[in-house]
Order: C-alpha cells, then sequence, then structure tokens
C-alpha cells in the first residue's frame, strides 16, 4: 500500500489548480498536484479570446470598474449567481491580470494614436491615449456594456497557462503527471484526499492532505459534440458526488457556445465577433439585428446560440451533410488583423476546413462548450457539506456564473478564485481543525474498494461494452438536453440514462484486460462516473421548469422567480442508487446588491418575485441618500452589500484607474 502525505492536496493541474499550488506554497504549505496530462497541456491553453478584468486602459473601456463588471456577470447569469461572490470576484480580477503580467503573460498593450476598429460591420477610428500607452488593452466581447477582455492575440489560455505553469515550477510545486484521482477519502464528513491511479502503471497510491482540492475542470464530453478538451469528463464532479456527502450545484446550466467549426466543433473565439465578425445565414444575410437590434452578434451567449437555433429551425441554415449551420464571416476584418489577433482561429480552419478565413466565411454552430455547475462551495471555495474538501474552476459552482457565464469571466475565474482560495485554504491549515485524523486502515479499505471495482471490470465476461454506452449517452444529452429542452425529451433523457446506468454495473473491457496502462478500462470506469454526472444535468433540467440563462425549457419560457430563484444541489447518497438526489438552495433578494430585473433581450417574460421590489426600492432608496451625501461609489457599494471583510487582507486594496480620483 502506497500512502503519501502533503499538506494540500491539489487534483488538477489547469490554471485553477496550478494558481492555488503556488499560493498554498508561498504561504509554506507543502503541496502536490495531481494531473491526468502535463499540466501545460491541461484544457486552459485551449482559452483563446481573453480574460475579464475591468481595467479601463484603452478608449472602448474607458468608464469601466467593478461596478460595470459585477452588473453585466450578474446580468448575464440571469441572476443566478452569488452577488457577493461576484464582487469579490470583479474586486480582484485587475489584481489577477497584473499578477500574471509581472509572471510572464505577454499582454496585447494599448498603443497611443489612431487605429481602426470593425464595429457594427463599420470602420471606425480609435483614438487611444498617450498616457495609456503601453498599458494593457481590452478587446469587446459578449454582454459586456464596455470593452473588458484582456488578451494575447487568440492564444490567451494557452500563455496564461505557460506562465502559471513556469510560475509553478519557480515555486517548486511538486507535480505528479499522468495521476488519476478516482475516489475521495473521507470520513464523518471530513475529506482526507484521494485514491489516484497511476496511468502508465495501473497502481493505485492513496494521498493524504490536510485539504484537498478539485480542479478538475468542466464536463462538457458527456455531450457528443463539445469545444472542451477529451478530458472534460466531468470526473471531478463524479467523485465528489459519490462521496454521498459533497453536493454539486446547478448541474444543469450548460453553455452552448455560438461559433463553433462545423462538423469537429472546435472553437472560434467570442473575440472574433468581439473584434467585429458577423453571423450570416444561407443567404448571406446579417440576421442578429432582427433578433437582438442592440447588441447583435455581441449579445450574451446563450442568447446568440438560441437565436442561431431559431434561425436555422426558420430554414435559413445553409444544408450541410452534417447538419444545418450558419456562417461566421470575419473576412471583414482584413488579413493583418487576423494573422495579428486571431492567428489560432486562422490555423484551425487551415487545418480543419481547408479554408482560409481572410477570404472565406467559416461554418460554425452552436456547441456545447462550458459547465456552470459544479461542486457546491461556500465563498471559501470549501464544499458547503465535506469538510476539507475545496474546489474552484470551471470544476466549481463557487457561483460566479449562475445559469449564464459571460465569456472571458472563465479564465479571470480559474486565476482569481485560485489566488483567494488558495488563502482560505491556508489558514486552514494553519489551523487546530486540519488536523488528520484517519485511520491508516481505513486508508487501505479506500484502496481496496476501487481496486476490487477494477478487478470486477477486468474480469467481466460477456458484459456492455463502456463505448457503446457512452455513445448513447453523448447523443442523448445532445439530441434532448440541447439548447432549447422541453420536459418530454428530458423525461426520455432521463429514462434512458437510468437504464444505461443500471448497464453501466455490467460493463466488460473488451480488448485489453491489461491492468496498467489501458485505455479502455479508463473508458470503462470513466463513463460509469460520466452517467451519474449525466443525470444529475438531465434530472435538474427536467425539474427546472422555467427558463433561465443557458437553461430554456420551450414549454416553460418564462424565468421565474416567484418559483425558481434558487441554486439546484445535486448529492448521490448511496452506491446503489440509480438516480440523484435534487434539493435547492435559495437565493436570497433580499441581501442583493442588484435586484432580479429584465436582462434586456427580447421580451422581458420574468414572472418576478414577490420580494423583489421591495428590495428594488430599499436600494434605491439607499444609493439616492448616500449619493445626496456626496459618498464615493465604493461607500455607496459597501453600504448594499458589504464584502470586503471576507476578501484575505492581502487583497482588500482599491484598484487604480485613469481618471479615477482613489
Ligand atoms: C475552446 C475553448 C476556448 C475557451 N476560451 C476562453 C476564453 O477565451 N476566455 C475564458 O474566460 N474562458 C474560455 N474558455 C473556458 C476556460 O478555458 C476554462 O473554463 C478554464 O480554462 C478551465 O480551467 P480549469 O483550471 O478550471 O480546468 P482545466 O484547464 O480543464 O484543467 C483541469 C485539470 O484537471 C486535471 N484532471 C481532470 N480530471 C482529473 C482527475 N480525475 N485526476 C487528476 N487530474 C485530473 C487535468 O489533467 C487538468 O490538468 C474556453 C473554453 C474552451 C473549450
Amino acid at each position: 500500500m502506497k500512502i503519501i502525505y502533503t499538506d494540500v492536496l491539489v487534483i488538477g493541474g489547469g490554471l485553477a489548480g496550478l494558481r492555488v499550488a503556488t499560493g498554498v506554497k508561498e504561504r509554506g504549505h507543502d503541496t502536490i498536484v495531481l494531473s491526468l496530462v502535463p499540466p501545460k497541456r491541461s484544457h486552459s491553453s485551449a482559452a483563446q479570446g481573453g480574460m475579464q478584468a475591468s481595467l479601463a486602459n484603452s478608449k472602448m473601456g474607458e468608464g469601466d470598474n467593478e461596478d460595470v463588471h459585477f452588473g453585466d456577470t450578474i446580468r448575464g447569469s440571469d441572476w443566478g449567481a452569488d452577488q457577493q461572490v461576484a464582487r469579490m470576484f470583479v474586486h480582484c480580477a485587475p489584481k489577477a491580470i497584473r499578477e500574471l503580467a509581472h509572471w510572464g503573460v505577454p499582454w496585447t498593450r494599448v498603443q497611443r494614436g489612431d487605429r481602426t476598429a470593425i464595429i457594427n460591420a463599420k470602420k471606425v477610428t480609435i483614438t487611444e491615449k498617450d498616457e495609456a500607452h503601453g498599458l494593457i488593452t481590452a478587446r469587446d466581447f459578449g454582454g459586456t456594456k464596455k470593452w473588458r477582455t484582456c488578451y494575447t492575440s487568440d492564444g490567451t489560455g494557452h500563455s496564461m497557462l505557460y506562465a502559471m505553469d513556469n510560475k509553478a515550477h519557480e515555486d517548486k510545486v511538486e507535480v505528479h503527471e499522468r495521476m488519476e484521482a478516482i475516489a475521495l477519502i473521507h470520513e464523518n464528513g471530513r475529506c482526507y484526499g484521494t485514491v489516484a491511479r497511476n496511468l502508465m502503471s495501473g497502481e493505485l497510491v492513496a494521498y493524504i492532505a490536510k485539504a484537498t482540492t478539485i480542479a478538475t475542470g468542466g464536463y462538457g464530453r458527456i455531450y457528443s459534440v463539445s469545444t472542451n478538451a477529451i478530458i472534460c469528463q466531468g470526473m471531478g464532479q463524479a467523485i465528489a458526488l459519490e462521496t454521498g456527502v459533497a453536493t454539486l450545484g446547478n448541474m444543469e446550466a450548460i453553455q452552448f457556445h455560438p461559433t463553433a467549426i462545423v462538423p469537429v466543433g472546435i472553437l472560434t473565439t467570442e473575440g472574433c465577433r468581439g473584434d467585429g465578425g458577423l453571423l450570416l445565414d444561407k443567404d448571406g444575410y446579417r440576421f442578429m439585428p432582427d433578433y437582438e437590434p442592440d447588441k447583435k452578434e455581441l449579445a450574451s451567449r446563450d442568447v446568440v446560440s438560441r437565436r442561431m437555433t431559431e434561425h436555422m429551425r426558420k430554414g435559413k441554415g445553409v444544408k450541410s451533410k452534417y447538419g444545418d449551420h450558419l456562417w461566421l464571416d470575419i473576412t471583414i476584418l482584413g488579413r493583418e488583423h487576423i494573422e495579428k489577433n486571431l492567428r489560432e482561429v486562422k490555423e484551425i480552419c487551415e487545418n480543419f476546413l481547408g479554408i482560409d478565413p481572410a477570404v472565406e466565411w467559416i461554418p460554425v454552430r452552436p456547441t456545447q462548450h462550458y459547465s456552470m455547475g459544479g461542486i457546491r462551495t461556500k465563498y471559501t471555495g470549501e464544499s458547503q457539506t465535506l469538510k476539507g474538501l475545496y474546489s474552484c474552476g470551471e470544476a466549481a459552482c463557487w457561483d460566479l456564473h449562475g445559469f449564464n457565464r459571460l465569456g472571458g469571466n472563465s479564465v479571470s475565474e480559474t486565476v482569481v478564485s485560485g489566488m483567494l482560495v488558495a488563502e482560505y485554504i491556508s489558514d486552514f491549515c494553519e489551523s487546530h481543525e486540519s488536523s488528520i485524523h484517519i485511520h491508516s486502515s481505513k486508508i487501505e479499505k479506500f484502496l481496496e474498494t476501487e481496486q476490487r471495482k477494477i478487478d470486477t471490470l477486468l474480469n467481466k465476461e460477456n458484459g456492455e461494452d463502456a463505448y457503446k454506452l457512452r455513445r448513447r449517452m453523448e447523443e442523448i444529452m445532445m439530441e434532448k438536453v440541447g439548447i432549447f429542452r422541453n420536459g418530454d425529451d428530458l423525461q426520455e433523457a432521463v429514462s434512458e440514462l437510468e437504464e444505461l446506468l443500471k448497464r453501466s454495473k455490467n460493463i466488460e473491457v473488451f480488448r485489453s484486460k491489461s491492468p496498467a496502462a489501458n485505455p479502455a478500462l479508463v473508458n470503462a470506469y470513466r463513463v460509469q462516473k460520466m452517467l451519474k454526472v449525466a443525470l444529475c444535468v438531465a434530472y435538474g433540467a427536467l425539474l427546472r421548469t422555467e427558463s433561465r440563462g443557458a437553461h430554456s425549457r420551450e414549454d416553460y419560457p418564462k424565468r421565474d422567480d416567484e418559483n425558481w430563484l434558487n441554486r439546484t444541489i445535486t448529492s448521490w447518497y448511496n452506491e446503489d442508487d440509480t438516480m440523484p438526489t435534487v434539493t435547492y438552495e435559495n437565493i436570497d433578494i433580499s441581501t442583493m446588491e442588484l435586484p432580479p430585473g429584465f436582462r434586456g433581450y427580447g421580451k422581458d417574460l420574468t414572472k418576478h418575485h414577490p420580494d423583489t421590489q421591495k428590495r428594488v426600492d430599499e436600494v434605491s432608496k439607499i444609493q439616492k441618500e448616500l449619493e445626496e451625501k456626496g459618498a464615493t461609489r465604493f461607500e455607496i457599494q459597501d453600504s448594499l452589500m458589504p464584502f470586503i471583510d471576507k476578501l484575505p487582507k492581502k487583497y482588500r486594496g482599491i484598484n487604480e484607474r485613469f481618471g479615477e480620483n482613489v
């Protein structure tokens, strides 16, 4: 039996996991990062368009600040987000981006003087201030009032992850690559680490730690077409769920990105539209202004994805042997701009479509992209129900994004939540609460249980083919739990997924029976877990009889604050259960800084909560009184919804901007 002890175990070597690891290491705690792949190959490196932080350096960002970023994020979330978490996030994003610059991210910078940009299909001249020259610039993105998305061409995630990984090396963070966490070790409501499987040798190892962090990213690969890397299979969410103690939040909140290429589903960044690209139908007609006259192609992602689908349903899609699609036209931006700011998009088009996007339109269609749901945590990143278990980044439901995430807010969340959660974990590790009380015989039991499960899979004969089960699960999710949802389809999805889960108990590993490096074995045990995650998504979607953000029910088209202003909480109590247990966590209007309102897209169909007006009146009264007294925006904000005390002291300072006297 191999047991490895450390202070802080981090499962996941993407942006979020590495940021936690460097943070705790700098506070003097020993840490080990586990990763399926070398960290630099984590999915974070695929992020293209950028990171939101309200720096307000560029001309088009003028007037931006935390308040504007906060408002955009809450509206974007369709009032599903935790507003205190959103405040903590917008306050820290400018700090995180500067920290990354210091660690080597070559952010694209403001250049003084005139430059040409395409806005609403027209060429305009933007004049950048002399004094902003050399500062981090930003591009436009969907659902934002200001240009706030900072970028490095369209390889933002790549440069962030490389800098973060280099920083982790510098800090001597220990990384165990190709080690897969397959179960959490826990006892009496306390998490003590994980059982991990060496993907090369097949050996099981117990990692025991004071604090365990799950930063394993999203679960997009439960869908048949996704922009996600193939390792985004929801294993972090699954192992948390399987404890029967930790809970998941808002699993049904799945984002579809408007512009993945057809048929393979690789993303072309929102930066294409942010920089001025257009969406066209089969007639070359620009249709988005008809649906969303104000934000057009730059409405929130959930909205654009729905409008595109609606338009294709009207017969306006381009027919292809891979199904209907629409066009993304970036030719309007010119070759020079594309080769400088959208070079990954250019390479993707060349390599996967054989086209030159500087002269040809790109075939696109909305595709599964992001998981708003995840391991439900407190603002500290700690599980609400399993002590010593933390989570951050896409794996978590912290809950910054509610029912729809804004583009650029995810990589930003990874590093902001990573830097904050590292501090809370360090505080925990420095307290008495963190001492480890688990007997080695108990650890051994966890190892034996996992070994038995693997042996059962390898010894099974005349069983089910895991690849077939998985393929069917992916199809069901795509066809029945997609952009537009309805009760009948969802019910069918849930029933069929439950059936697949039952069958998955009988999986046989075909082809190779090797207990060591064996992709068929890996697929077999992952499929059993993926099916549970898929059931959480489908069942949550079936029960939520309203439309909110990316969760769009055709049979319940209204956002229903009266009955559904809450978070979906999912548990899986017993190993033998074939369905998750779903409960709800209330979202309290009386403490909101920004009470529920109209998001600004289409018609306002909201069924309002009876307490909304009361809070709207309270908020405007406080605002008016304080404005009359000459209070600063910080003082007004603090009176509406204090949050600064929740932040670690070192991150409480005010952010400086041009033209703002702080
Ligand atoms: C194509 C694409 C483009 C995007 N562009 C943007 C963008 O421009 N801006 C933006 O804000 N967001 C963007 N996003 C979203 C953003 O990239 C992700 O949400 C974010 O990078 C997730 O980071 P993470 O650290 O949480 O997880 P990941 O980067 O996914 O890292 C997960 C880590 O967990 C490890 N892991 C997983 N399971 C296990 C296990 N069982 N045991 C051990 N290790 C495990 C993996 O090896 C990996 O190291 C984009 C997403 C996609 C798909």
